[in-house]
Order: C-alpha cells, then structure tokens, then sequence
C-alpha cells in the first residue's frame, strides 16, 4: 500500500500544510493553471487540499482509532500530475497572505512522490542520465569545454589552470546546449578583458544537483555536491561565480546544508560580479541603442533575492532604453522553464513562455534580456514559433558585445 511519510516534510511545512486559508490568491498567480485551467489539480490550492486530505487518511482521528485507509488512487495521481505541472516559479508564495513557502513545500511533495514510485517516468531517466553521465545531457563529460572550442582566444583560466582566485562554474546547460554556449563565451571573455584570475573546471565540474534537488530526488545528488565542493576547494579560489541561477542558487543555498558546514568561499551570480568589476572601472562599455527589456529568472529573483544587479548593469551601458514589462521582479511571470516542467508536459512549458514573451513584446523591446541560460532558450523559442522580430540575450551576452578595449 502506497504510504506517505510525514518525515519528508519540516515542522514548519506542516504548519503551512494546515496554515492554507483557502482563499485562493495563489490560483490568480499561477502561470500553469492559466494555460492548463483544465487541470484543476495544477493550482497550489488544491495541492494543498489534496496532501491534506491523503494526510486525514493515513493520520486522521477516524485513522488512529480504526487503523490508516487505503489512499485514494484517482486523487493520488491528479495530485502527482499537478505537483510535476509547476514550474516551481514561485510566484504563488509571493502573493500568498500567510507566506507559506510554497516552492520549498512542492519540493519537500514531489519527495514524498519519488518515495512512494508516483513521479512521471521522464524524472527516472533525469537521475540515470546525471548520476552516470555526471551532467543533464548524458554527454561524455570531459566534453564540458566544448563551448570553448571556437573562441578567437582561448583564455589561461579556460585551458587548465590548476589555481585561481575565482571559479567560474558553468553548469549543464551552458556546457552541452549549443544555443547557449555564447553565454560562457561571453562571460570568460569579460573575465579575460577585466583581468580577473579565474578557471574553468572543465572536465572536473559535475552538474550542481538541482535538476535532481527539484526532482524530489535531492538523495541522489549528494556525491556530484561533495564532488564539486572539493574540486572547487581544491582550486583555492575565494569566489565561486555562475551564470546560472538554479547553479548559483544550489551553490548559495543548499550546498552548505548538504555538507554540513560552511563552504569556505564566496558564492556570487555573474550579474552581481560583472556590476563590481563595472562599479571597480575595470570594464568599458561602448553603447547600446536598442530598445530591451529584462525578464527576471525564478531562480534569480524570487528565489535568490537578486532583482538589482542585472538592472544595475543594464543601466550601465550608454544610451540603452531600458522598459520593464507588466509583471516584474517579484511578481515576475515565469518563462515556463523551470522546475522539470518540459521533461513532464513540454506544450505546457511552450504555452507560459508565449504569455511572457508578450509581455516584452508590449513594451516595445527589440532585445528581451535575461540573466539565465534556461530563460533565454524557451524565450527564444517562444521568439522562433511565434515569428516574432526580438533578440532573447543573456545580460553577459549583451555586455561582452559592448565591451571596448
Ligand atoms: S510555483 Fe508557480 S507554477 Fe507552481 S503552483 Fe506556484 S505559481 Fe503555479
Ligand atoms: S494564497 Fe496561501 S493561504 Fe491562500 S489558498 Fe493559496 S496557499 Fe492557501
């Protein structure tokens, strides 16, 4: 018999689990459950209501005096399909008024999914591929500097340093996903021009975890964060730099209490570091005159915290007209990338991309930025099926472009 085990979620998520008012501004929020209004499953309400309701069954008075029932299976499996159908955008715990962490909390059910064999199929091949092939692709992983092969210049840091003072971590897609590979040859290219010394990991870097992390397959992911954490220490370096939210935010986040202590380095995103070598004057920066706007990755504002350094360094380029859409900072919309969605229901991800790439469309914008590899490509292809006349970009993207000297 499937059984939940309430271990799986903190004290505190079972206050929030019994905390849901029910007053549904979360649903308002949600930018699956508009595309997918079908699926009444999909709102964080009724998650909510249905782990409440497997909960009564198994704990409940009526359970502790007659024995656990049998949990319901039609609502067992509506409330695993509306679990994986969240891009884990969070955006519904921003808006709800008694702040239940909803993200961590989705998380912490999709655990509770793995552990009882509920989640969809494609999440078994995610964990297969990323703890054999030790990256999301399940390319050799000595391959992770390929994104550097056609550089005019392959710099020091990228051809094998053993030590430097920073780390720049790549991370899966940028690695292996030729769309984006101009974002890591952007990027080294700043830290060349602004004379950081920094390394690539190259072969020596593993994924981050947080596809598994975000899976409810965080167990699985402890070997590749032990592994990465040494390597990086090995390095010597002082700062840790990605340019990837979901990286930097496992890096920030989770890592320190996934080993236990403090990681001895600083974590930083590559728009907090390209706004201090610009505020240190160690970039010039010739202008811009397109219109753009600024879409904030999930990972990087809501969850991180990190809505000012990327503005801060758009600002910085002469001339550039800057607009920001409807939905912005912490009520950002969601590009559809996030949270395993395309792995689980790939037309729901395509569908929230749309809605978001017309809301740069309405400001007028020639140039949607962004600040993540992930937001870029489902923007981008969002751009590319809807025939639309936009350039997606990375900041860094941007900035190397610009770059004089
Ligand atoms: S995290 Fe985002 S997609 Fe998931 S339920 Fe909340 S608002 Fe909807
Ligand atoms: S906004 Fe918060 S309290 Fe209101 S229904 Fe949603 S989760 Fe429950």
């Amino acid at each position: 018999m499937a059984a939940l085990d309430l271990r799986r979620f903190s004290f505190k998520q079972l206050m929030e689990i019994d905390g849901c008012t029910r007053c549904g501004e979360c649903i308002t929020w949600c930018p699956t459950f508009a595309e997918k209004q079908e699926l009444d499953a999909i709102t964080p309400l009724r998650k909510i209501e249905a782990l409440q309701k497997l909960i009564r069954q198994q704990y409940g008075l009526r359970a502790r005096l007659f024995g656990p029932r049998p949990l319901d299976e039609t609502l067992l499996s509506s409330h695993a399909s509306g679990t994986y159908d969240c891009t884990l955008c969070g955006r519904c715990g921003w808006v709800c008024p008694v702040h239940i962490d909803t993200r961590s909390l989705w998380i912490a059910m999709r655990q509770q999914l793995v552990d009882m064999e509920r989640h969809p199929e494609p999440m078994n091949t995610l964990r297969q591929t990323v703890t054999s092939a030790y990256n999301i692709s399940g390319d050799a992983n000595s391959e992770r500097l390929i994104w550097s092969q056609n550089l005019p210049t392959i710099p020091e840091g990228v051809k094998g340093k053993a030590q430097a003072e920073v780390v720049y971590f790549v991370g899966c897609v940028s690695s292996f996903y030729p769309q984006s590979y101009s974002i890591p040859q952007s990027f080294v290219e700043i830290l060349d021009k602004a004379g950081v010394d920094f390394l690539t990991l190259g072969a020596a870097e593993q994924c981050c975890g947080f596809p598994l992390i975000i899976a409810g397959m965080g167990d699985s992911a402890r070997e590749l964060v032990q592994h990465n954490v040494e390597a990086v220490r090995r390095a010597g370096a002082r700062t840790l730099v990605a340019s990837c939210p979901s990286c930097y935010h496992t890096w920030h986040s989770n890592y320190p209490r996934l080993i236990g202590e403090a990681l001895g380095f600083q974590v930083l995103h590559s728009t907090e570091f390209v706004r201090d070598l610009i505020a240190e004057g160690r970039l010039r920066l010739g202008s811009f005159d397109q219109p753009v706007t600024y879409h904030d990755p999930c990972d990087l504002g809501r969850t991180s915290g990190i809505y000012d350094a990327p503005r801060e360094v758009i600002r910085a380029i002469p001339g550039i007209e800057f607009t920001e859409m409807k939905d912005t900072r912490q009520y950002s919309l969601c590009c559809g990338g996030g949270g395993d969605v395309e792995m689980a229901d790939k037309e729901l991800s395509a569908r929230v991309a749309r809605r978001r790439l017309e809301q740069a469309q309405a400001t007028g914008a020639r140039v949607i930025l962004s600040a993540c590899q992930q937001c870029v490509r489902t923007l981008a292809g969002a751009a590319r099926s809807a025939k639309a006349r936009l350039r997606v970009m990375d900041v860094v993207e941007l900035v190397a472009r610009v770059i004089e000297g």
